[in-house]
């Protein structure tokens, strides 16, 4: 399992949103507060940001904690659209930066926080990688984001033990689903932040249902259940 988290709004420094706040993603890596599964996210990280039309990444297998360059750079990056993860390998998955999210197709970046049995994903020659995650965004990609919650849905029909929280982002629009772990929202003036936990106490965090869709749009933020939920 994973921790994600995703930013629309006016440019900010990665650093503000991955590395700074009290419960961030940086401490998520290793005290994660509302994690269902696994203790820790030691297994490597991503940081992707769009860059005008160019998606930009940042991925290792080692934990952000120790990475000392990457605290250095992240205060002199800003962007308009962020989506960030710190990763928790599931058993007999491999441990590389390309099974690290975010993944992309060029346009979007997208974050899988969950587990899904690989036998139900078809083989595709644009994953990654070869875990779950990869798999699972190759096909999201090959399906098309506006079919992104039947996607979800399929899949969930297929593996009814899956656990398909996605969050992707490419430059206007965030979308992201809840389906078997936690996903919350905060609307700040300058934003939006959805995050699988909150990354300080504020309480306009607001908690998104299982089995959603959300939607961001400028400041618009929607949310619809999802088929089969
Ligand atoms: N199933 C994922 C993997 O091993 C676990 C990490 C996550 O929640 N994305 O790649």
């Amino acid at each position: 399992m994973c921790r994600h988290l995703a930013w629309l709004g006016a440019p900010v420094s990665v650093a503000s949103l991955v590395l700074d706040p009290p419960s961030g993603l940086l401490v998520q890596s290793y005290a994660p507060r509302r994690q269902k599964h696994g203790l820790m996210n030691a297994d490597g990280w991503g940081v992707g940001f769009f860059d005008g039309a160019a998606a930009r990444r940042w991925r290792s297998a080692a934990p952000l904690w120790g990475d000392a360059s990457f605290a250095s750079v992240a205060p002199a990056l800003h962007s308009s659209c962020v989506v960030a993860a710190v990763r928790s390998a599931s058993v007999g998955m491999p441990i590389e930066a390309s099974a690290s999210a975010p993944f992309t197709d060029g346009t979007w970046l997208l974050s899988h926080n969950g587990l899904v049995d690989r036998a139900v994903l078809p083989a595709s020659p644009h994953a990654e990688s070869t875990n779950d995650s990869a798999l699972l965004a190759a096909l999201i990609f090959a399906r098309g984001m506006d079919a992104l919650g039947d996607t979800v849905s399929g899949v969930a029909a297929d593996d009814p033990n899956a656990r398909l929280n996605i969050l992707a982002g490419n430059g206007s629009r965030l979308l992201a689903t809840t389906w078997g772990d936690t996903l919350s929202v905060l609307r700040r003036a300058d934003g939006v932040v959805v995050a699988s936990e909150p990354y300080d106490d504020d309480p306009t965090w607001q908690e998104v249902p299982d089995r959603h869709l959300v939607e961001v749009d400028g400041t618009d933020v929607r949310l619809t259940p999802l088929k089969g939920s």
